[in-house]
């Protein structure tokens, strides 16, 4: 029987392979300079939210998280929009509240750079999600500062999810909710139309980084960025293997959307912890994550952001 995992998932026989080079030392090399994202800010970003201490969709310690967040957005000149709504859940009623940062450029047409700052609900650990919420939302923060001020031909949306994480258990409806809401919400005004791309990230702050190409993203999208990471030197993080992912990206594929999912592990993975052995548990704490995989992954996006701007595929 399959435990309340949050994505189904198949292990291809080239995880193998991967599991090899995990196993191995791996120091990730820093490349270039490191001008517009910076991985100390944001990785500062992420032991601060972590301070808040658990923060699942509906508490009183995200509303505080998300306050803070709103604040440091705000720093950089740009405007928060507060997306809220009432999910209805396992557990009743709850309020959530997704995060908009809309950034001009010249063309109206938009890209979505997205995460989730939610950490998963346990009534019996104190589970922090260092990694699991927290890095997705530190590199999103780090991520206006870098594009606040930048000349931009998209148009960049920034949006951070509430309420990714189940409830209680992971199933079609008890999952996704701010991605479910935002999706549907963006189809019923038309406005989805105008989204050119969306790159997700989730789970990117392990101190030993992996990405594994997702089979449930756009396959034109997903090679551009993996192409991009290994032009940049970054072929020992976004690694080849295959996965299927069930995260933020689905309701925006399920609409049409362009969209790729980067989701990386929460400690050593192995057969019997494919997302790492710290994923949702009280391991998975600031300790096991580091600037670099941050750095890493904000480089990664600035960069893609700048091949789309090349891409047949956008206008
Ligand atoms: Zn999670």
């Amino acid at each position: 029987m399959r435990k309340p995992e949050r994505w189904r998932y198949w292990i291809s026989l080239g995880a193998g392979i991967a599991l090899l080079l995990f196993a191995a030392p791996c120091r990730l090399a820093a490349a270039g300079p490191d001008a517009a994202f910076s991985g100390n800010r944001a990785f500062d970003d992420l032991k601060h939210l972590v301070a808040f201490g658990p923060r699942p969709a509906g508490s009183k310690a995200l509303a505080d998280a998300r306050q803070w967040m709103i604040g440091q957005i705000e720093q950089t000149g740009l405007h928060v929009e507060e997306d809220s709504f009432v999910a209805s859940t396992p557990a009743g009623s709850l309020p959530m509240t997704n995060l908009l940062v809309k950034i001009p450029g010249v063309s109206s047409q938009a890209v979505i750079v997205a995460g989730h700052y939610d950490t998963k609900r346990f009534e019996d650990s104190k589970f922090v999600g260092a990694n699991d919420g927290g890095s997705s939302a530190a590199v999103l923060l780090e991520m206006a500062r870098a594009l606040a001020h930048r000349k931009n031909k998209f148009t960049i949306w920034l949006v951070f999810f509430d309420g990714e994480e189940a409830i209680q258990q992971w199933t079609a409806t008890d999952s996704l909710y701010g991605s479910r809401h935002l999706a549907e919400k963006l189809t019923t005004s038309g406005d989805l139309g105008r989204i050119g791309a969306m790159i997700l990230i989730d789970m990117i702050g392990d101190a030993k980084l992996n990405i594994d190409r997702d089979g449930n993203s756009t396959p034109w999208l997903t090679d551009l960025i993996f192409t991009t990471a290994h032009r940049l030197g970054y072929g020992k993080v976004f690694l080849n293997e295959r996965s299927a992912y069930q995260d933020d990206h689905i309701p925006f594929v399920n609409a049409g959307v362009a969209a790729v999912d980067l989701l990386g592990n929460v400690g050593p993975v192995s057969p019997s912890a494919p997302f790492g052995s710290y994923w949702h548990n009280a391991k998975d704490t600031v300790d096991k994550c580091s600037s670099d995989s941050l750095a890493i992954l904000g480089r990664v996006v600035l960069a893609t952001l700048e091949e789309l701007e090349k891409s047949p595929q956008l206008k």
